[in-house]
């Protein structure tokens, strides 16, 4: 199964919260996590485990940091989320509503679903809110021209 698929919503958030506020290359602390969550310390500790399980984030004195595969899998998020939201724009949805329709598709689709959706779609270089959507990285596999 791939990484993406193994994550829960919240350990999808957690990790993202973790890539955006790190304080002065230390880290992000727990209470943060907990609070940039809106959840308590407990619950959120609960999130960071399987993270580090998975070698997305290291800990250390309480701080959590975002690995090179953290990173890689947070781009290959973005890629599923913005893929899905612009097959169901093509569908006919709103804007808005491709965000949340993409929100319940993007971590359990699969890469090579996603790069067969990115195909039928032409390629799309953006989502329908103007995100960039990164190439396809499927060497050979009819990537971006
Ligand atoms: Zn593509
Ligand atoms: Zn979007």
């Amino acid at each position: 199964m791939e990484t993406l698929q193994r994550l829960t919503r919240r350990q999808l958030e957690a990790l993202q919260v973790i890539a955006t506020r790190p304080v002065e290359g230390r880290g992000v602390s727990l209470n943060a996590i907990a609070s940039a969550l809106g959840v308590r310390a407990p619950s959120a500790l609960a999130h960071l485990g399987p993270l580090e399980e998975l070698g997305l984030i290291v800990r250390s004195r309480g701080k959590s940091v975002v690995t090179r595969r953290g990173r890689v899998c947070l781009d290959e998020y973005l890629r599923h989320h913005r893929v899905a939201e612009s097959l169901f724009a093509r569908a006919g949805l709103t804007a808005d509503a491709t965000h949340s329709a993409a929100l319940e598709v993007d971590l359990a689709l699969s890469h090579r679903t996603v790069q067969e959706i990115c195909e039928a779609e032409g390629h799309p270089t953006v989502c329908p809110h103007g995100q960039p959507i990164s190439p396809c990285s499927t060497a050979g596999v009819g990537g971006h021209r």
